[in-house]
């Protein structure tokens, strides 16, 4: 029988209140668990346990000082670090469960105790440098999952792939000398925080193991999954790591504020069977998804539960087909800018 699909849920994600006019609100969550609750959810799934990181996992990518400076927000007020950067009194322990307990969901899919997971929680961290609060985010949990899976599992290769509407920078710059974890990112150019350009592609050692794609607003469903056939598919197969994680994001919905995308739960979900084949194909379907961005709460909702009603192979997308309505000028221009800046690194035929 296949292994389940894990979702990675809990209370203490709605305890992080970032202040008024914050848009990562708690209702993200409740509007997401709610839609768990569904007859049609039931079963499908199982729980992973929200598990609290400890300090030796933080340092794994954090400054022992940086860790300091957000420990000492527990129980105060809310405190400020950028103008929408903010944590309560109870911020600090929501990101401490947030990281400890997708190094739980990585440790089971990476021991096939369940087939793959997604970890929903709050704050995000794709924006979270090693010493550096910014875009919402405390700590980066996705960084710290793949340095837990090479230094604690012993898997040689990650693949993190990125397609929240903004550039994962915290992400990229905790990989971008080692060609042990290898960046893709997809992203609206011009938006927060202003970096991941087409030649941003990594340092030293790392040169060719960051791939930044940012492309302008209006790119929809069928152009986002024929970028990943054309140029994620090629990379990830030469690359070959032992297990793929996913700053998902969702603030590229059509109905988004954030951004100008045009994607809808259609397109996620494609995109989910697109990363869940490559998974298949080289590294036994280990696939582990993060929730970054998303804040329009019924988009956000409609579209988890379609990428992991795909996770979990109830359906079963023909993404072909959707790719081959992609607008041929605007996968031009990304597929002319990659190949030419990584064409010494990767064969994109
Ligand atoms: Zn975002």
């Amino acid at each position: 029988m296949a292994l389940k699909t894990g979702i990675l849920k809990g209370e203490i994600f709605l305890k992080h209140l970032p202040g008024d006019g914050c848009p990562d609100t708690p209702k993200r969550l409740k509007d997401l668990y709610k839609m768990l609750d569904a007859p049609d959810m039931q079963g499908l799934f199982v729980d992973i346990l929200p598990k609290k990181a400890t300090t030796e996992e933080i340092l794994l990518f954090h400054t022992q000082d940086y860790f300091k400076k957000i420990a000492k927000t527990r129980g105060k007020e809310l405190i400020a670090f950028t103008a929408d950067t903010h944590a309560c009194e109870d911020s600090f322990d929501a990101a401490m469960y947030a990281a400890g307990g997708l190094l739980n969901a990585i440790s089971q899919v990476a021991a096939n105790k369940i087939g793959n997971a997604f970890a929903l929680v709050r704050p995000p961290g794709h924006h979270a440098e090693k010493s550096r609060a910014m875009g919402y985010c405390l700590f980066n949990h996705i960084a710290l999952g793949a340095a837990f899976a090479r230094r604690h599992l012993k898997l040689d290769k990650i693949l993190i792939i990125d397609w929240d509407v903004h550039h994962g920078n915290g992400t990229q710059h905790a990989f971008e000398r080692d060609p042990s974890v290898l960046f893709f990112s997809i992203h609206q150019a011009g938006l927060f925080p202003g970096t991941g350009s087409f030649i941003e592609t990594g340092l030293g050692a790392g040169e060719g193991y960051t791939i930044n794609l940012p492309i302008p607003k209006g790119y929809g469903d069928a152009e986002y999954v024929a970028i990943f056939d054309r140029l994620l598919k090629p990379v990830a197969e030469q690359f070959s790591p032992d297990l793929i994680l996913v700053s998902a994001g969702f603030d590229t919905h059509t109905d988004d504020p954030m951004g100008g995308m045009g994607m809808t739960a259609q397109g996620f979900a494609a995109m989910t069977a697109s990363i869940k084949k490559i998974a298949d194909t080289v590294c036994g379907g280990k696939l582990v998804m993060s929730l970054e961005g998303g804040y329009n709460c019924e988009a956000l909702a409609g579209s988890v539960r379609a990428v992991l009603r795909e996770m979990a192979g109830i359906t079963c997308c023909n993404v072909n087909k959707m790719a081959e309505t992609a607008d041929k000028k605007k996968m031009g221009f990304v597929v002319r800018r990659c190949t030419d800046v990584h064409k010494h690194s990767w064969n994109f035929i």
